[in-house]
């Protein structure tokens, strides 16, 4: 589990958003609630700050390149040796979630680093393998179908670029050996599949304010995310005596073959350090500290 605290925002400054989510070192980070009253924590000798480990801690330095090296690099050997794997982008609209995955032609996110870097290491892998790479890129959400206008006609309070839809983009390798082989004998292939998944804001559907069919929308999102939740619950205990209920949601069947077993899963929870966020933040650390032990 990684997480990426990305920069303020001028539109943030400007408003009088104060940081409150801070990087300690390349393993935590502390969160200060806002509203806390102080004379209430000083009466209580209890702390103002929460503090949380993971994996990796990443802030506004990092860079596109930082972020794909800490979370997806390591991935792409194995991916070669027909392992599968997933990277999944998680956190409240705006948090920045795409700019990981995606980012922009200037400044490449994860999934085009990600290719890239498979392409290089194909080139320079021996001479007697072969690989086919075959390409996937869905919404699950309806969304797309129903085009621009409607988009534009219903924009949702949280953001004017809407997330409601998880983007997945699945990449396949087979890989081969060239010798010929001798009659009667079966042609080995391996199969890996890397998972990139830009998911649906994790806020509730009551902050974006949504009404009709938004929040139906808003509800199905929070189902799926819900879903992967509980997969993630049920994979991480340890006694291994939880039911993993797959089928709950289309992206956790998805995620089916990608999620547990010897597949490797990389979640990066992403917020912003705005005191106006608080809330969002502090469920999407829980969220994520819950997914640390898969
Ligand atoms: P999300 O996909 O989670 O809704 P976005 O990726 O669209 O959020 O990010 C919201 C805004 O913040 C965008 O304008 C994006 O360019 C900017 N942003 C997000 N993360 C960073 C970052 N690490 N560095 C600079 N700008 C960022
Ligand atoms: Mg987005």
């Amino acid at each position: 589990v990684a997480l990426r605290i990305r920069p303020m925002m001028d539109d943030e400054i400007y408003n009088g958003a104060t940081p409150v989510a801070h990087k300690v070192d390349e393993n935590m980070v502390v969160i200060m609630d806002p509203s806390d009253d102080l004379d209430d924590i000083l009466r209580q000798n209890r702390s103002r700050e929460k503090q949380y480990i993971f994996d990796v801690v990443m802030d506004a330095k990092s860079t596109q390149e930082d972020t794909y090296n800490k979370s997806c690099k390591f991935l792409i050997p194995s991916i070669m040796d027909g392992y599968n794997a997933t990277v999944f982008a998680y956190g409240a609209t705006g948090a920045g979630k795409t700019h990981t995955m995606l980012g922009r032609d200037e400044n490449p996110g994860i999934m085009a680093q990600a290719l890239t870097d498979l392409f290089d290491k194909m080139n320079e892998s021996q001479e007697r393998l072969i690989y086919k790479v075959t390409m996937s890129y869905l919404e699950v959400m309806h969304i797309l179908k129903e085009g621009n206008k409607q988009r534009t006609q219903e924009p949702t309070a949280a953001n004017k670029t809407s997330s409601r839809s998880h983007a997945v983009l699945i990449i396949s390798v087979r890989q081969r050996n060239r010798s010929v082989l001798a009659a009667g004998m079966q042609q080995q292939y391996r199969m890996g599949k890397l998972i990139l998944i830009d998911l649906a804001g994790s806020e509730r559907a009551a902050n974006t304010q949504n009404r009709g069919k938004r929040m139906v929308e808003g509800a199905h999102i929070n189902r799926s995310l819900l879903a992967l939740g509980n997969c993630i619950n049920a994979l991480s205990d340890k006694t291994g005596s939880k039911y993993v209920n797959y089928r709950d949601s289309k992206l956790t069947r998805l995620l089916k073959d990608a999620l547990g077993g010897n597949c490797k899963t990389v979640m990066v929870a992403h917020i912003s350090p705005a005191s106006f966020h608080f809330e969002e933040t502090r469920n999407t650390l829980t969220y994520a500290d819950r997914a640390k032990n898969l």
